[in-house]
């Protein structure tokens, strides 16, 4: 019934069986996290914080991010805040920073990449993003990691930051947890060392679907091969998930497949610690894993994984519920 509904969307996210799962929000604004708590999210398991740098000539500055990463913050109460540093680029375009038109933009200039070549741009979100740790309970996390030394890069950064608010007196949260995206399949194969430099993993089945597929998701005319329900990218997040979870961290997913409600059973079959999805799919999330137990869940996993299509995924899920 409804009722049933919404007692199940604010409770914590749990199996029939009683497995845990956290069920987080993908936001992009002060709204929307309002939203997210309404709709019964766990915390923010990703905050896309590209919408700071839109519509405007010049950077955010430090103060303004500070003030907006708070008053995330003080929605979401005692609830865990990961937030994503600048992911333009790709799809995304901000024209005061300067990185023009290329000729394949998801494989070129964009998030991390850009990042560590505009240090001065990273810094000042990493000082804000710092400050607002001091309060509430946030995380960090990198995005498009393709390399070990691209996140050693990035920890290098953080700990320049770090130094200088110490010696500035200003607080911040000592033990902050440092994660980084698996969205590019590279990471994916080398998940086992890039979990050595993290405290935690989120996958980004929207890119990583696109990079495995080699199918741009703006593409209308190919974006239905980017599916993140094809084999093929279940695959590696079952190897992701295996290499975090033989390292110790945990590990999330934030595409957008999390909203498919054939997808709820699957990605609880692969061990998923968290999955963070639009704020209106959660109640539905987690409607659907307290119909299922883990091991229900686990033959989904196994069936579908030996499947040749993503189509024959959706039958296999249909079938089992
Ligand atoms: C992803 O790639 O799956 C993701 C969550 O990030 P974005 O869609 O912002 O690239
Ligand atoms: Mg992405």
């Amino acid at each position: 019934t409804q009722q049933q509904a919404i007692t199940i969307a604010h409770q914590p996210g749990m199996t029939r069986d009683r497995h845990p799962i956290n069920v987080f929000a993908n936001v992009s604004s002060i709204n929307h996290t309002q939203q997210a708590v309404n709709y019964g999210a766990e915390g923010v398991g990703l905050l896309r914080t590209e919408f700071l740098y839109l519509n405007r000539t010049t950077a955010p500055t430090e103060e303004q991010q500070l003030e907006v990463y708070q008053a995330i913050g003080q929605i979401l109460e005692h609830r865990p805040l990961i937030i994503r540093t600048l992911d333009i680029g790709g799809d995304k375009s901000i024209p005061y920073l300067g990185v023009g038109l290329e000729s394949n933009p998801f494989l070129g200039w964009r998030g991390i990449r850009f990042c560590l070549d505009r240090p001065l741009v990273l810094k000042t979100q990493l000082r804000a993003i710092l400050r607002a740790s001091f309060r509430h309970q946030i995380k960090i996390m990198f995005p498009m990691i393709a390399t070990v030394a691209e996140i050693q890069a990035a920890k290098a950064i953080l700990t320049e930051v770090q130094g200088e608010l110490r010696q500035a007196g200003i607080p911040f949260d000592e033990a902050m947890q440092i994660g980084i995206m698996v969205e590019v399949p590279s990471a994916v194969t080398i998940a086992n060392q890039l979990a050595r430099e993290v405290d935690f993993f989120s996958i980004g089945t929207n890119d990583l679907s696109q990079y495995v597929m080699a199918a741009d998701r703006t593409n209308p005319k190919v974006a239905n091969l980017a599916d993140a329900l094809h084999p093929a990218v279940l695959c590696m997040i079952q190897q992701t998930v295996e290499a975090a979870h033989a390292a110790g961290i945990w590990v999330g997913l934030c595409g957008e497949i999390a909203a498919d409600p054939l997808a709820a059973p699957i990605l609880l079959g692969l061990g998923l610690d968290e999955v963070s999805l639009n704020p209106q799919a959660i109640p539905a999330f987690k409607g659907a894993i307290a119909q299922l137990t883990m091991p229900q869940a686990q033959a989904i996993v196994t069936a579908a994984l030996q499947q040749d299509s993503a189509t024959k995924v959706r039958e296999i899920v249909n079938y089992e519920l």
